[in-house]
């Protein structure tokens, strides 16, 4: 018996490794943690401490960062000041009602410690974004059901996470203040440092700042570290729980495939089988350019979102966020139309015109010779809208294309001799 739970453990260990790695096609690369950050921190508070909302959300507001407030809703709790901090992109998830031991409980009473604190917080903030929970005395008590309401639940083990952590309902976290064993500026900056060198996610645990309440930590000994993850965005992604939990979750059940692969366009499908009603932030991707490429830009659903491109050892990589299921990615070759003539035909000639245009738009090109010219209109999902393959003569020639009914999509046309193709962008109008 315990032979084969011995050989079960590999083969899913295997499995996982294996898995993960072939539902992402090759030069595409998922990022560990989002922006290509080698490590991920999240700032956990706990108790719904007053000094929480008055002297340390400033602090985080003042330099762009995000925190996770886990609120006991037996105790007071100012709802305002939560519905603002959420509204910032603070996260607020549940910390039980009574602060009881979860290991003392029947499961009826275990399941409204449970259920109670989500339909509130959800109910008070107005969405359904209370997906985690942190254990009272860092006791889960019994995890099935605690897995029936959350994705998530943080414990205290004390040491920084892996990338993937064991269990998601047993996060580890690190206990700061007079009573943990992180206190000083020094202390946080070795822990998250700590982090970078395992890709880590290191989660801290506060309780009260400066004032009464349990295991109090300094401001004056947090701000400088705070200023110190802030100013190190590539060594460091500060998220709040749930978005790194909801990062976790995504990175590693991702599919990328590649669908079309054109000189001027590239197209893939990024996806994955989770709920999308909880698993819906973006995540970080790159995908090596071609060599003949200087600049890119990337659209989702007809939208542009933000990319860059970075230097990997003299080859051009771009990066960019996306949200998986959310329509397929192109990458679009930008910049002046670089075409290169070849022999048949003098793509320094080419015109697409008008462009923006109402109902028709016209394809100018000079050939060189006789030939089969091949010309397509395709919209965002690669679909061929129009297509027209003929023999013109060589010289100037013209194609004219009607084409109704797409004023809010983004169109390309490609023009193909010879199994050379070139591509320009089509922008209908009302
Ligand atoms: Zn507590």
């Amino acid at each position: 018996m315990q032979k084969f739970t011995h050989y079960s453990l590999i083969f899913c260990f295997i499995y996982t490794i294996i898995g993960t790695a072939q539902n992402v096609e090759s030069p595409y690369e998922v990022a560990i943690w989002k922006g290509f950050s080698k490590s991920a921190i999240s700032y956990t508070w706990d108790d719904n401490i007053s000094e929480q909302l008055t002297v340390a959300l400033p602090m985080y507001d003042a330099l762009n960062l995000k925190m996770t407030f886990f609120l006991t809703t037996s105790f007071s709790a100012n709802w305002d000041a939560y519905k603002e901090a959420s509204e910032n992109g603070h996260e607020i998830a549940a910390h039980s009602i009574s602060h009881s031991n979860f290991g003392d409980m029947t499961d009826e009473t275990l399941i409204n410690e449970l259920l109670n604190p989500q339909e509130t917080i959800n109910a008070k903030l107005g969405n359904n974004k209370c997906i985690s929970i942190a254990y009272p005395y860092c006791v889960s008590g019994d995890i099935n059901l605690v897995s029936n309401y959350y994705v998530s639940g943080r414990s205290c083990q004390g040491y920084v996470e892996s990338q993937t952590p064991n269990d998601l309902m047993q996060v580890s976290s690190i206990s700061c203040g007079t009573e943990g064993t992180v206190k000083t500026t020094e202390d946080f900056n070795t822990t998250v440092d700590s982090a970078i060198t395992t890709n880590g996610w290191c989660v801290f645990l506060f309780h009260a700042i400066d004032g009464s309440g349990w295991s109090p930590v300094d401001s004056s000994e947090l701000q400088p570290h705070l200023e110190y993850v802030a100013a190190n965005p590539n060594k460091f992604w500060i998220a709040t729980y749930s978005d790194t939990v909801r990062y976790i979750t995504q990175r590693d059940a991702i599919i990328i495939q590649e669908i079309l692969n054109k000189s001027d366009l590239i197209q893939c499908s990024i996806t994955h089988n989770l709920d999308q009603t909880i698993y819906n932030t973006p995540i970080s991707i790159q995908r090596p350019l071609p060599s003949d490429w200087e600049e890119a830009t990337i659209t989702q659903n007809g939208t542009e979102i933000p990319s860059h491109i970075i230097d990997d050892n003299g080859a051009k990589v771009i990066r960019f966020d996306v949200i998986p299921n959310n329509g397929d990615v192109f990458i679009n070759k930008s910049g002046e139309l670089s075409l290169e003539d070849n022999e048949y035909i003098t793509y320094s000639s080419l015109k697409v015109y008008p462009n923006p245009f109402k109902e028709k738009v016209t394809l100018e090109f000079f050939l060189k010779e006789k030939k089969n010219v091949s010309f397509s209109i395709i919209n965002q999902s690669g679909k061929k809208l129009y297509t027209i393959e003929k023999k013109f003569y060589s010289g100037k020639q013209k194609i004219k294309v009607p084409i109704n009914g797409y004023k809010n999509e983004v169109l390309f046309c490609i023009i193909e001799v010879d199994g050379h193709q070139k591509l320009k962008k089509l922008i209908p109008t009302n």
